[in-house]
């Protein structure tokens, strides 16, 4: 069924009886011409395009629990292109712009909400970098404002912006940058790689990936071996776990990063702020919550809970912006488990086993990357080689030392 405001109303008055299930709930046929492991945002990108660009509808997603149950349902849900260096940059803008024709091209309401991204500077050094990377933007076609103290103060004045170690001196605006509303984004996805023939096949977790010859051939699962001329792997935070499967040792760590979410408050803050003496960044949800995170825990772990020690220091970078906050209940904060990549930037690329493909290392900012990442992703496994967009995000460049090492993206950043 088509989503329409006509479909909405008429099912309001016929008591919601004909909606039917977003996607159908597939069991596992014996073979498929590609397999997709990770039913997150980017394994369901990926089947989406797969079909939608390239006509591949012989697809499975396979996913070990629930759609949506990894880090596209656990993020803090902030979409933004403000990139500097030329391999992300062109990347990144592709997937604002597919943000903006998402809820027409999927038919779905995935809430984009182009509020605004606003990265607060307090040095001048600071403003030196971050007008240097509004100038890149803007070069490349990208909106980017720099702001200074009292254009920042005129959009979000109840923040501490005289505080004595952090005074706020200005900002760099993206103003097409916001939030997404991001489990809606998974069920969008899934119901429209569904509808064009996709499988989705939920708790069916890969516990092994078959080769002969020398080329992929299968996967094992929980629910019987699967065959698959090729496999794409797009498990984020399990990607060590997965490539280990066919001895691949991946130059990423598992980290957990940890979201917040504050009671209930009326309309509040209408953009995204982030802190620039610290790391910190909040918007307000739909449901009026206050929404925000900061830095990932230190040691490695699959655990998708996060440390207190993490969580005190969030919580400091939250007050040293925001007293007001210290004011408020959180009710609640969850982790989800992050693929950190060396350089922070991500990996989309063939591997060196024929017919095996991978999506990987998102880091903390894979959610915005979501819709490039599938269009990406599916234009490598259909054609066997890399779209433009995704030429730099090769997995040897660690070897090679074409590394993509952008400040603001990486394992220690001051941009989300
Ligand atoms: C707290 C938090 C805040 C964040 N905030 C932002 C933000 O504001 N903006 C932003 O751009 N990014 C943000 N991110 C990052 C972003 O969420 C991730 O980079 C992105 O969601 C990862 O891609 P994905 O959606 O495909 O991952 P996931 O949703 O994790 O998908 C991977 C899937 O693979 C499945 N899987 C794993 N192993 C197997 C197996 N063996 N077999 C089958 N399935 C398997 C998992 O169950 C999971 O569902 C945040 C992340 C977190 C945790």
């Amino acid at each position: 069924m088509r989503y329409s405001l006509l479909s909405v109303l008429q099912q309001a008055f016929k008591g919601q009886r004909d909606w039917t299930p977003q996607w159908r709930d597939a069991a596992p046929k014996a073979s498929y011409d590609v397999i997709i492991v990770g039913g997150g945002g980017h394994g369901l990108a990926t089947a989406y395009y797969l079909a939608e660009q390239h006509g591949i509808r012989n697809v499975a997603v396979l996913e070990r629990s629930h759609v949506g149950s990894g880090n596209i349902g656990r993020n803090t849900t902030i979409v933004r292109s403000n990139y500097l260096l030329p391999g992300n940059v062109p990347f990144y803008e592709k997937s604002m712009q597919l943000w903006e024709r998402l809820e027409q091209d999927i038919n779905y309401n995935a809430m984009v909400s182009q509020r605004g991204v606003l990265n607060l500077y307090h040095t001048d050094g600071q403003r030196d970098a971050y007008a240097r990377r509004g100038n890149g933007m803007r070069i490349n076609g990208i909106d980017a404002e720099l702001l200074d103290q009292d254009q920042v103060r005129a959009m979000v004045p109840f923040l501490d912006f005289d505080n004595a170690r952090f005074p706020i001196q200005g900002g760099l605006l993206q103003r097409r940058g916001g939030t997404v509303r991001h489990d809606a984004v998974a069920w969008g996805y899934a119901r429209a790689a569904s509808d064009r023939g996709v499988d989705i096949i939920q708790n069916c977790a890969v516990t092994g990936i078959r080769r002969e010859n020398g080329r992929v051939v299968g996967v094992d699962t929980t629910r019987g071996y699967i065959g698959a001329k090729k496999v794409g792997l797009a498990v984020a935070g399990a990607s060590s776990q997965l490539a280990a499967m066919v001895d691949m040792r991946l130059p990423i760590e598992s980290h957990v990063l940890t979201a917040f979410v504050s009671e209930g408050l009326k309309p509040l803050i209408d953009t995204v702020v982030t802190f620039g003496a610290g790391h910190f960044y909040v918007s307000q949800s739909d449901k009026g919550g206050l929404v925000f995170g900061g830095d990932i825990d230190g040691y490695n772990s699959y655990a998708s809970r996060g440390n207190l020690a993490t969580i005190e220091d969030v919580m400091e970078g939250g007050m040293a912006l925001w007293p007001g906050l210290g004011r408020l209940r959180v009710l609640r904060h969850w982790g989800g488990v992050m693929d950190m990549s060396m350089d922070g930037s991500p990996i989309i690329d063939k591997t060196h086993i024929e017919g095996l493909y991978l999506n990987a290392g998102w880091c903390y900012g894979g959610f915005k990357a979501t819709p490039a990442s599938g269009f990406c992703f599916a234009h490598t496994i259909a054609n066997d080689a890399p779209h433009a967009l995704n030429a730099a995000f090769r997995l040897d460049r660690f070897a090679t030392g074409a590394v993509i090492d952008e400040k603001g993206v990486g394992a220690q950043p001051n941009l989300h």
